[in-house]
């Protein structure tokens, strides 16, 4: 993430008429292309000369797994903690339930937060909530069931989100799925997680400033006029319905990159009515089986990004969900610059996954 001095956007919406952009293309020619939202730069890397099968993910030789041994599979036999929220079928089992992580990256509060200075440094309590959300099915994954069963995992983000957004000193909520090894999934059993924080994520802040930016300049949220261009353009997107729009983003930091996003204006995930999470549900499962296609089984980690839960109102950010395969990993140029390296255009990849 670089604070880049981000170029002044004027009004970029156009009418019809005047929608016809200058010839960007040229074959072989790397683009460095400016994220409208947080003014971050990434390079398409055209010069590469790759096509979408040179990302596909090698077949892997047969997963180590066992039901026998999974810690999710029966949570309480394997001494997890208890439930917060559990989902049960028609038949009396359960089809998914949500309890505190054993290992958390934030301590439960039990008290007040500390603030602390030493020298030149500032400390606080690493105090928050850390969630895992698990399916019933060892094997099933988000991209092979069905819809109303992702709508359910949707269910429970909100329900969770209800509850923690209302604990003392939470801030933000993140909320994301690691599917694979190379996504940092320790654990094979599909599950998702929610972190409850006291501090707003640097990426968001600067998603949150951008699109304040936008606002000022157009009087317009960037999210909006991002989805209304890309719906006139019809190059980028991967999947629609009528209430969610999935597109692979005109400035991908990586190759395969996709993002999910209410078409109506919504800057709070937690506000989402039933049809929102059945047609979320849809557009989750449809783009992850699209790239499931497309990359074969790749690795990948989705996550939500929604306004902050701290008391503001952010009447100009737009939630969404963004998707990244592991098709690269961060060397030392990413590292050193904050530029990611996407081997192939947003474009060519939107083709192969619309397609898939
Ligand atoms: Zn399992
Ligand atoms: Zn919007
Ligand atoms: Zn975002």
């Amino acid at each position: 993430m670089i604070m880049s001095s981000i170029k002044k956007t004027k009004s970029k919406i156009k009418t019809k008429s005047s929608l016809k952009p200058p010839k960007r293309k040229k074959e072989n020619l790397s683009e460095l292309r400016q994220d409208l939202i947080s003014g971050d730069w990434v390079v398409i890397a055209n010069s590469r000369g790759k096509r979408p099968d040179d990302f596909k993910t090698e077949t892997k030789v047969s997963e180590k797994s066992s039901v026998e041994s999974c810690l999710f599979c029966d949570p309480i036999a394997s001494g997890q903690e208890k439930d917060v929220l559990i989902y049960n079928t028609a038949d009396d089992d359960w089809s998914l339930r949500v309890f505190p992580n054993k290992y958390p990256a934030f301590t439960r509060p039990t008290g007040k937060i500390h603030h602390q200075t030493e020298g030149p440094y500032f400390w606080m309590d690493g105090l928050g909530y850390h969630e895992i959300v698990v399916t019933k099915d060892h094997f099933e994954r988000i991209g092979t069931m069905e819809n109303l069963k992702v709508a359910e995992i949707f269910d429970a983000f909100q329900t969770r989100y209800l509850d923690l957004m209302n604990k003392k000193s939470v801030r933000y909520i993140e909320i994301f799925h690691n599917q694979g090894k190379q996504a940092g999934a320790s654990i094979f059993h599909p599950h998702s997680q929610l972190v409850a924080i006291p501090v707003i994520s640097p990426y968001v802040k600067l998603e949150l400033k951008g699109a304040d930016r936008y606002y000022k300049t157009n009087k317009k949220c960037v999210f909006c006029d991002i989805i209304e261009w890309e719906m006139e353009e019809d190059e980028r997107v991967i999947f629609e319905n009528d209430k969610f729009i999935a597109i692979c983003p005109f400035a991908s930091r990586r190759a395969f990159e996709v993002w999910v996003l209410p078409k109506e204006h919504q800057p709070y995930f937690e506000r989402m009515e039933t049809e929102d999470k059945i047609q979320v549900g849809e557009a989750l499962n449809e783009a992850v089986r699209k790239i499931n296609t497309v990359l074969n089984d790749p690795d990948y980690n989705f996550y939500l990004h929604t306004s902050p839960c701290d008391g503001k109102d952010y009447p100009h950010y737009h939630w969404h969900i963004e998707i990244l395969p592991k098709t690269s990993i961060w060397a030392g140029f990413e590292l050193s610059t904050g530029i990611e390296i996407s081997a192939i255009e947003p474009e060519k990849a939107a083709k192969s996954l619309r397609e898939a």
